[in-house]
C-alpha cells in the first residue's frame, strides 16, 4: 500500500520536504494538484497520473470532483454568490483586473476608500489600510512599526509571514510558548521591570505578535488573557485575523467580539481578505495616527501596485452581506451555519477516536497523523472516495506533528459532511491514526 500511491494523494502542503522527496519520489506528481474550479464545498481536482506504472513520463491528466475539506472558504463567498458576484462583475466592467498604479500615484479608485471605510467599521477601528497581498500585509508592515532597539514577543506558532516580518524589522525577537499568556508574561518580565514607564526601559518599544485563530493548530488565542499581560507591562497588541475574522464572533467580527474584549484594547489589528471574504489582500486597521503613519511610511502602500478594484468590490459587497445591508439575513444564516458545521465534525471526528486538536467554534481542524510517511496514504485513501483533504508535513510543522487539516465551511451541507466523516473513518482505519478508539459496546 505503502509504495504504490501514485496518482492518488491530494492537495498537500509540505511536498517541500526532503523526506517527501526522497522517500516518495514515485508520488511526486501527486502533490500540487491543481484546482479547475472555484474553491466551493465541491471542486475540480485535476490529477496527472502514469498509465505505464512510470516507465515512461507519460502522464494523463483525469479530473475528479470532490467534497472540499481543503480551502480556507470559511462562509462560502469563495465562489458564486447572488450578491456579491454581479457587483464584482459590474466593477470589472468598469475598472479592470489591475489598476495599474500604485496607491499614492493614481491606484486609489473609488472603491479603494470606501473598502477602508468599511473594514475599519466592520472590525471596530477608527481607520484601516488594505493592501493587496495578506502575506505582505505582515511582512511588510511589522518592519515600519518597529525597528533597531525594539523588542518584539511573538507566539511560537505564528505565521510565516509574521516571522518574516519580524526578522525583517531589525528588532530583538523572543518567543513565547503557544497561546501561553503566563510564558509571555515571563517573557516581558524578563526584558522589563514590572511597571516602568514606556520611555524609561531598554526597549523603545515592545510589541507582542498573536494570531486570531491559529491555522495549522485550530485553536483560538487566550486574547482577553494576552491583553491583560500587554497592558500590564505597557506592549502594543499586534493581533493577526486572517483566519478568525468573519468566522467567529456573533456577527462575525472575530476574537474581540467572541471574547467581548474592547477592540481599543488592540493596537494593531491586522487580518486577510483571502478566507471570510473570498477574494485576496489583507488590511491593518487601528488609531487614525497609526494608518496615517503607515500611509506615508509603508513601502508596500507607496511602492506597490494596489489591491484590484473587483476583488475590493468583493469585500465591500461580503461586509453589506454579513452585516445585513443587502437587506437579507444570510450573512447571519452563514455565521451560524459554520458554528453548527464546525463544532458538528469536531465532535463526530473527537467521537471516532482521532486525535483532534483546537478548540470548539473554530472550523480549523487538524487532525494528527503524528507519521509522516502516513499522510500520502491517508490523503490517497481521502481522495480515491472523492474527498479533498489537505495533509501538511514538514517544515510547514514538525516532521514528527504531521496532521490533516480540516477545514469546515458554512456552503458545507449537513448530508455532504455526514458522507465526508464517513470516508475519513475508513481512511483513519486503513492507515491505523485513530490513537483514542471508542470503547467497544457492552452487549
Ligand atoms: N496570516 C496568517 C495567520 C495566515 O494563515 C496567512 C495565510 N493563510 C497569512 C497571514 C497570509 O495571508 P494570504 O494568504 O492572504 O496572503
Amino acid at each position: 500500500r505503502g509504495n504504490n500511491v501514485q496518482g492518488y494523494a491530494p492537495i498537500c502542503l509540505g511536498h517541500e520536504d526532503f523526506f517527501m522527496r526522497r522517500f516518495y519520489h514515485r508520488v511526486q506528481d501527486c502533490f500540487g494538484r491543481p484546482i479547475a474550479s472555484a474553491p466551493d464545498a465541491w471542486v475540480d481536482v485535476v490529477e496527472r497520473y502514469s498509465d505505464d506504472n512510470n516507465k515512461t513520463l507519460k502522464r494523463t491528466t483525469k479530473t475528479s470532483r470532490c467534497f472540499n475539506l481543503g480551502s480556507y472558504n470559511y462562509l462560502g463567498f469563495g465562489s458564486f454568490d447572488e450578491y456579491c458576484t454581479p457587483r464584482v462583475i459590474e466593477s470589472l466592467k468598469k475598472f479592470s483586473p489591475s489598476t495599474c498604479s500604485s496607491r499614492v500615484d493614481a491606484g486609489t479608485t473609488s472603491v479603494h476608500t470606501e473598502l477602508e471605510e468599511c473594514v475599519a467599521k466592520f472590525v471596530g477601528q477608527p481607520a484601516s489600510i488594505v493592501f493587496g497581498m495578506g502575506y505582505a500585509t505582515n511582512s511588510a508592515i511589522i518592519p515600519v512599526l518597529i525597528g533597531k532597539g525594539g523588542l518584539i514577543v511573538s507566539d511560537s506558532l505564528n505565521h510565516n509571514s509574521i516571522v518574516n516580518g519580524a526578522r525583517g524589522s531589525g528588532a530583538t525577537i523572543r518567543v513565547f510558548q503557544h497561546n501561553k499568556p503566563a510564558h509571555l508574561e515571563r517573557v516581558l518580565r524578563e526584558q522589563i521591570a514590572e511597571g516602568q514607564p514606556r520611555t524609561h526601559r531598554q526597549w523603545k518599544k515592545i510589541i507582542v505578535v498573536v494570531e486570531g485563530i491559529y491555522s495549522m493548530e485550530g485553536d483560538i488565542c487566550h486574547l482577553p488573557e494576552i491583553v491583560s499581560v500587554c497592558k500590564k507591562y505597557k506592549a502594543y497588541v499586534y493581533l493577526d485575523e486572517a483566519h478568525s475574522i468573519g468566522a467567529i464572533g456573533k456577527t462575525g467580527r472575530g476574537v474581540c467580539e467572541l471574547f467581548g474584549v474592547d477592540t481599543a484594547d488592540v493596537d494593531i489589528m491586522m487580518g486577510t481578505f483571502t478566507k471570510s471574504f473570498g477574494s485576496c489582500g489583507g488590511y491593518i486597521a487601528g488609531s487614525k495616527e497609526l494608518i496615517q503613519y503607515l500611509k506615508h511610511h509603508c513601502p508596500a502602500h507607496l511602492y506597490a501596485t494596489s489591491i484590484s478594484t473587483p476583488s475590493a468590490q468583493q469585500i465591500i459587497s461580503v461586509i453589506k452581506v454579513i452585516l445585513g445591508e443587502d437587506g437579507s439575513n444570510r450573512g447571519a444564516q452563514k455565521l451560524a451555519r459554520i458554528r453548527e458545521n464546525s463544532n458538528f465534525f469536531r465532535a463526530e471526528l473527537q467521537k471516532m477516536g482521532f486525535d483532534v486538536i483546537g478548540d470548539y467554534d473554530s472550523p480549523v481542524m487538524p487532525i494528527m497523523i503524528y507519521n509522516t510517511a502516513k499522510i500520502a496514504a491517508f490523503s490517497r485513501e481521502c481522495l480515491q472516495e472523492n474527498l479533498a483533504v489537505v495533509v501538511i508535513s514538514f517544515p510547514v510543522t514538525p516532521i514528527l506533528l504531521a496532521r490533516a487539516r480540516i477545514c469546515v465551511s458554512a456552503s458545507h451541507s449537513r448530508e455532504d459532511l455526514i458522507k465526508a466523516l464517513q470516508v475519513i473513518s475508513k481512511a483513519g482505519d486503513l492507515t491505523g491514526i485513530k490513537y483514542f478508539p471508542a470503547a467497544p459496546k457492552k452487549h
